[in-house]
């Protein structure tokens, strides 16, 4: 068997000993006499492992209690629309942070159905950089201020949270949840698309403070109303039940091979750190983005000429070395490396990376 290294800005890679774990228990759920994707949500076995699943979430983000814990579908973009409905119900107004794509998705969506408004932007730059802002810059009346805090197509991460004063604070964290410890309390509501560090596509999870939730807008589906799923143990339907117990073994794996977030971080911050070295001492290949921003997952680089970029990424698949390409929009090339990423494949990229240089620089 021969595993490549993915550096897929997601769906992404998963750790092998989750991966061997699901495959044991693939037929045979701990003497249940079937799989998991075979039960149904209302037994007491499946209840366990959502059960398992939202324990391990709350103890390895060290979510408080006032907050509830929903595992829904619709990816992060349904959630462009969810914060809103759901949120947007005092002034109707909502101030938004635009540092990429995915920010501005959320923006268009939430005008929509009140008066969002940009607070701030780094589009002037292409992304490049986390814009910098004081309490002066949100409007006190707002309903809620909306960051994505790692921007996945542009590699950018916030060094540090805005201050929105007594606005509500909430977050995409769709390409960061887990990949280091995060104050939970300074949020309002943090959703995020499990493909990236959680599990399979189909899982989107939801941390809300207890106190938002209740005042949706008449005109909400039943579905995107965050009440049904609070209510109802993220089981108002079927949820996406296979996932949620990948979730579970990715947590189970954080928490007892990993060592929790803290040791998460210290992996992440080393995978980073080797690649950005490299960056910042090679003469022919250049990270792209300013040095207070960079993300810990997303790590775009160019050589500044296209057909060499392209030369790179071809050369590199064939090492196995796969999905370097950059985002459609913005060219160049993007490692991601999520948590799942071992060392030794930044490792090896770094040290491919050096070989190419001697033979193309
Ligand atoms: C991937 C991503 C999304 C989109 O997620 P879907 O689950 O595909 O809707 C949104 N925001 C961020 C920050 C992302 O990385």
């Amino acid at each position: 068997m021969s595993r490549v290294y993915n550096f897929s800005a997601g769906p992404s890679m998963l750790a092998e000993s989750v991966l061997q774990k699901a495959a044991d228990q693939m037929l045979d759920y701990e003497g249940s006499g079937q799989s998991v994707m075979e039960m149904s949500h209302r037994s007491k076995v499946y209840q366990s492992i959502i059960d398992s699943a939202e324990a391990l979430l709350r103890s390895v983000m060290a979510i408080p209690d006032n907050y509830k814990v929903l595992f829904l579908q619709g990816g992060a973009s349904t959630q462009f629309a969810m914060v809103p409905l759901n949120l947007m119900n005092g002034s109707g107004k909502a101030d938004y942070i635009i540092t990429g794509q995915w920010a501005n998705k959320a923006y268009k969506e939430a005008a929509r159905y009140g008066a969002a408004r940009v607070a701030a932007s780094s589009q002037d730059k292409t992304y490049t950089y986390i814009p910098k802002t004081t309490r002066a810059d949100f409007d006190p009346e707002a309903d809620y201020v909306h960051i994505c805090l790692n921007n996945t197509i542009y590699g950018t991460k916030y060094p540090e949270l805005p201050d929105t004063g007594d606005v509500p604070l909430v977050a995409d964290i769709s390409s960061c949840i887990l990949s280091e410890p995060i104050d939970v309390s300074r949020f309002a509501l943090l959703y995020a698309g499990a493909q990236k560090n959680v599990a399979p596509a189909g899982l989107t999870i939801v941390i809300v403070r207890e106190d938002m939730l209740g005042h949706a807008r008449d005109i909400t589906p039943t579905m995107l109303n965050y009440v049904t799923h609070a209510e109802n143990g993220s089981m108002f339907n079927t949820p996406p039940c296979y996932n949620i117990y990948i979730c579970k073994l990715v947590l189970e794996w954080i928490q007892n091979e990993i060592g929790g977030l803290p040791a998460m971080k210290k992996i992440n911050e080393k995978k980073a750190g080797l690649l950005y070295d490299f960056l910042d001492n090679s003469k022919l290949f250049k990270g792209t983005v300013e040095k207070d921003s960079r993300s810990l997952m997303n790590i775009p680089f160019v050589t500044g000429n296209e057909e060499l970029d392209a030369k790179f990424v071809k050369e590199a698949a064939a090492a196995g070395f796969v999905n370097l390409k950059g985002h459609r929009t913005v060219g160049g090339m993007r490692a991601s490396v999520y948590n799942a990423m071992p060392v030794e494949g930044v490792e090896k990229l770094v040290a491919f990376m050096a070989a190419f240089e001697k033979e193309n620089g």
